[in-house]
């Protein structure tokens, strides 16, 4: 007899800033037969992959693909290839994830400059530029989404000052790719990382990132350092050029499999490529306008109906990041039996938070194919019904009215116009 039962794992509702729900197309893709990494068939497969990601990235990169791996892996691979030794690296941090860059930075051999401004806020943009003048980084690395705080940071100037300066500036959207815009193009980004488990909706284990001309001379001219081709001597503008720390994590080696040469570095996760395929055909399908609009409507039914019980946001409003609501937890509650009440009674997951807001906060998120009407309205319910159960004295019934009537007018708009 196994002792090890069937896997038979539990519906879930889940409304955390990731892992979310997958479609069943995704699901479905994912259970396909494998085909060898060379096969045309699975070639095609990733060809089109990089012509999606290349519209979600709004970008007109040549090289947009996935790095295997979770979104960290994407951005480890970004930062160790594009970072020499002794590099002036600068990352404005607002949240957990800032800390993340310049622990990879640092990892990669940088020399770091780190700013920081209060959790639940972001910068203003004119404080990070004043910043590159002082400091005078090779690369600015910064996070758009902050998942641990809610919060989104404006990129379209620093990126538009990085590029006046010839600075690499690389971007963390990890939570905001396939949610909410990210003008990779637009906003003059060098490289940005996105993450499949959140708004694409697709399960972790891959990172899509993309990167244009600019990051690719620097991983050209590291690269035939590598190779001996230059003597490392003769080049008086870089002379400390050195081969990238890491093979697997090596954007040259990665981009030589990517490319129609097709050089052989890793072994494509197959499985994982068809159902960031089937995910991002999905969203093209849907359309990123109607995407981002869909988002925004959840989160506003949300926020109205958090409201209407009783309950307060943390963090600035006007810098919310529209995928992730961070709840304040009312005075004398226990977060945590709150959460585990949602689980184990409802089926729901949302989310605590870390570091300094551990224990003070929840954190909704709204993402992909969790970011639907039965899942809001549900959750909110869900919430309501746990509260007042532990005690907690709200205006009951007020949260889910509030956005039924916030799909209410929106309906109403869309029949008018
Ligand atoms: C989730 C997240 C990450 C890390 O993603 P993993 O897939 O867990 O490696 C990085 N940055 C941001 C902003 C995130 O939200």
């Amino acid at each position: 007899m196994n002792k090890y039962k069937e896997l038979n794992p539990s519906l879930r509702t889940i409304m955390t800033p990731g892992p979310v729900e997958v479609d069943p197309r995704v699901l479905r893709a994912m259970s396909f037969p494998i085909l060898g990494q060379f096969d045309p068939e699975f070639t095609m497969l990733m060809n089109e992959t990089m012509e999606m990601l290349r519209d979600v990235f709004q970008t007109s990169n040549e090289w947009s693909f996935p790095v295997d791996g979770t979104s960290r892996s994407g951005i480890e691979a970004v930062l160790v290839s594009i970072i020499q030794p002794g590099d002036k690296v600068l990352v404005p941090i607002f949240g957990r994830f800032g800390h993340l860059l310049v622990e990879i930075a640092q990892r990669s051999g940088a020399e770091v400059v780190f700013m920081e401004t209060e959790w639940g806020s972001v910068f203003d943009p004119q404080i990070v530029i004043e910043a590159i003048h002082t400091h005078k980084p090779d690369i600015v690395a910064l996070v758009h989404g902050e998942t641990s705080t809610g919060q989104m940071q404006p990129l379209a100037e620093i990126g538009k000052m990085c590029r006046q300066l010839d600075i690499l500036f690389v971007v963390d959207a990890v939570a905001t790719i396939g949610g909410v815009p990210v003008k990779t193009d637009a906003w003059h980004i060098d490289a940005v990382i996105g993450g499949t488990q959140k708004c694409i909706s697709v399960p972790s284990g891959m990172a899509p990132i993309t990167y244009n001309q600019r990051i690719e001379t620097k991983l050209r001219s590291r690269k035939q350092i590598e190779r001996g081709l230059r003597d490392p001597a003769s080049l008086d503008h870089e002379p400390s050029l050195v081969p990238v720390r890491s093979n697997y994590f090596d954007l040259s080696q990665i981009q030589d499999y990517w490319s129609s040469a097709r050089l052989n570095h890793h072994t494509e996760a197959t499985s994982m490529l068809y159902g960031l395929h089937e995910g991002l055909r999905i969203l093209l399908q849907e359309g990123l306008e109607d995407r981002f609009a869909r988002h925004e409507l959840n989160e506003k039914a949300l926020v109205q109906g958090i409201k209407a019980m009783g309950l307060s946001l943390y963090g600035d409003e006007d810098s919310k990041l529209p995928c992730v609501t961070c709840i304040n937890i009312p005075a004398g509650m226990d977060g945590e039996t709150v959460r585990n009440k949602l689980l184990q009674d409802f089926g729901i997951e949302i989310a605590s938070s870390f570091g300094p807001l551990k224990g003070k906060i929840w954190r909704i998120g709204t993402m992909g194919y969790s970011c639907n009407r039965k899942n809001v309205l549900h959750v909110l319910g869900a919430l309501e019904a746990v509260l007042i159960h532990e005690g907690h004295k709200l205006p009951a019934g007020e949260a889910v009215q509030a956005a039924l009537s916030v799909y209410a007018e929106s309906s109403k708009e869309e029949v008018s116009c």
